[in-house]
């Protein structure tokens, strides 16, 4: 997965086509590469590093150019080198080009393409495009039919843009499974992986689908079906994003900023149509089973909504993890598929969507991005409204998403009358009090965890352990650790813990337990065995509970006492801790936190 920004416009477009890719660098950052069309021709520049260090070293801004592409790297074939930073060019100079995701057979193209004389420079999938551009501009003297003639011999996923010197003013782009999408200002026009590419010029865009191409040029664009060749009229989507909204707002990272937005997008959640949440908990009702799915900390999610609706609509729905999904489930004409993800271009997650589609099955999804690919995919979607998550780590999608299934589930438990209408109205109310609480733990404790994260900020293996609900929440804080911080840190159910892990329990094991309200009598009595089990070993815990001070003596080597909320609320409030310490535990590492290795924003390749 990559960062493709291109653009085309009456004045010199460098600086729009720096922002245009810095804006999309959360989606990789290995290397960094532009080709520009000046006086003389292609101009092409690359580097391996991030792009604001490529755009100082190499010069970029001081290029005079009205034609540009730009691509930021997240590699999957070929090391992170100079050499396999795109554009890549064909033997004779004349194409540049961009592209993210996987050209499967590749190995095929480029043997055959060696045979018949044309030299590789690159390790990489990508490299095979531009010279099968040239070999078909040879035969048909058109960019455009070139374009048609390379994307019959492309398997895989992609979405590529080049430029071309025989046809210096227009840019040509085509997608097959990663997201695409054209800007349209008034003489200049955009290509991006997503809107952050061109958000601050303009608020037009049209949404490229699988199988189609566009070409743009500084006054026009036509988007064309790649197989028959008809020209589509494409709606204009009209974004409500801003870039302000996408800016760090006097934060020092993306990740703290967008943990400090949380009360905000919860409350987003809460002010979604009614409507719409109770068809989808209809959707459920109607299908004789349903799946949850997501993966990463999307799966978490799908886990944290096992829980809810087993409690909220005693509703049984196993979450399986997309990138197992077409292993696992067999789903049917009678089966509801529903996915998570904030980018809504997951390649794990879209598979297991596609393979529900094509077995019948109906499908929703809970997004973030509107006008992704499972966006328009599915038969019914929520778009959770969180705004652009610019940290490649997600927090506030997360939250989100777990208050979205939330609602569903309270809806669902009404209409199936698990849950009496003044239940329902209880558990609402609690939850229309979440941001306020939010807000005052962020005010009130975001001191308290720094110090803590400082003090511990050495310790390399961490066990965090949950019962019931919190047992996701557990496993979502690990990964938070290990991804931000890159610390071992392992989720586990507290109940787990006597059938093997006690034996790896000593002073060196730190844990750190999420203790629900005492108010859920039995899952707060388990949950405490669990941190007596540690004790006794001498381990250490870190105990997060909504006990008052001394309730619990002795019992935690350091506790972190929050105030008392609702059962249903706990579990939030809980993972904000688990977020702020990460988040802590890394700056103390001094960790790169919006950008942490290995890891990029969308994965869209498989
Ligand atoms: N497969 C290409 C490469 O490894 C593109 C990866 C990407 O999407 O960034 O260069």
């Amino acid at each position: 997965m990559c960062g493709i920004s291109a653009v085309v416009g009456m004045k010199n477009i460098s600086q729009a086509l720096f922002e245009g890719i810095r804006n999309l660098e959360y989606r990789g950052y290995d290397s960094c590469g532009v080709a520009l069309m000046n006086g003389r021709g292609l101009v092409i520049k690359k580097n391996i590093g991030g792009v604001e260090e490529f755009f100082r070293k190499e010069h970029v801004l001081e290029i005079s150019s009205q034609v540009g592409i730009a691509h930021t790297r997240w590699a999957t074939h070929g090391k992170v080198t100079r050499n396999n930073t795109h554009p890549f060019t064909s033997c004779d100079g004349k194409f540049a080009v961009v592209h993210n995701g996987i050209i499967s057979n590749y190995r095929l193209l480029r043997n055959q393409l060696q045979k018949e004389g044309h030299v590789f420079e690159s390790e990489t999938d990508t490299e095979v495009i531009p010279h099968l551009l040239e070999k078909f501009h040879k035969e048909t003297k058109s960019p455009e039919a070139a374009l048609v003639k390379t994307l019959h011999l492309l398997e895989g996923s992609f979405a590529l843009a080049f430029l071309c010197a025989h046809d210096p003013e227009q840019i040509y782009c085509a997608k097959r499974e990663s997201p695409l999408m054209l800007g349209i200002g008034d003489e200049i026009k955009f290509i991006g992986s997503d809107f952050n590419a061109f958000i601050d010029y303009t608020k037009n865009a049209v949404i490229i689908d699988d199988g189609e191409y566009a070409v743009i040029s500084r006054a026009t664009y036509v988007v064309k079906n790649a197989i028959t060749g008809e020209e589509i009229v494409k709606p204009i989507t009209q974004l409500d994003w801003d870039s302000e909204t996408s800016k760090k707002g006097g934060y020092p990272h993306y990740m703290l900023k967008e943990i400090y937005e949380q009360p905000q997008t919860v409350s987003n959640v809460l002010d979604l149509e009614e409507a719409s949440l109770d068809e989808l908990a209809e959707m459920i009702h109607e299908s004789r089973h349903t799946h949850f799915t997501g993966v990463g900390s999307t799966y978490y999610v799908a886990n944290f909504a096992k829980y809810v609706f087993a409690w909220l609509a005693r509703e049984f729905i196993p979450a399986t993890s997309s990138d197992e999904f077409v292993s696992l489930a067999s789903v049917g004409p009678d089966n509801l598929v529903m996915a998570v993800s904030q980018s809504g271009e997951t390649y794990d997650t879209l598979t297991a969507l596609k393979f529900a589609k094509a077995s019948k099955a109906k499908t929703a999804a809970v997004v973030n991005v509107m006008g992704s690919s499972m966006a328009r995919l599915v038969d019914k979607v929520i778009l959770q409204g969180s705004g652009p998550e610019i940290c490649v780590i997600s927090t506030k999608a997360v939250i989100s998403q777990m208050m979205v299934m939330t609602l569903i589930a309270l809806r669902l438990g009404l209409r199936k009358k698990v849950l009496k209408k003044k239940a329902f109205e209880r558990h609402l109310a609690d939850l229309g009090e979440l941001p306020g609480i939010i807000q005052s733990i962020l005010n009130e404790r975001s001191g308290f965890i720094h110090r803590i994260a400082h003090r511990y900020a050495h310790i390399k293996h961490w066990l965090y352990l949950g019962r019931g609900m919190y047992y996701p929440v557990a496993l979502e804080s690990a990964l938070k650790m290990k991804e931000v911080a890159y610390v071992h840190a392992e989720g586990m159910p507290g109940g787990f813990l006597k059938h093997g892990t006690l034996a790896l329990i000593d002073e060196n094991i730190y844990s750190i337990v999420f203790i629900p309200p005492r108010e859920d009598q039995e899952l707060y009595q388990a949950t405490l065995h669990s941190v007596e089990e540690v004790r006794a070993r001498s381990g250490f815990v870190l105990g997060i509970h909504f006990d008052e001070r001394g309730k619990n003596k002795d019992l935690f080597s350091e506790e972190l006492i929050l105030p008392a909320v609702s059962p249903l609320v706990a579990p939030f409030i809980q993972l904000v801790i688990g977020q702020l310490f990460s988040y802590f535990t890394a700056t103390t590492l001094k960790r790169n936190v919006d950008k942490p290795r290995s890891l990029a924003k969308s994965v869209t390749v498989g």
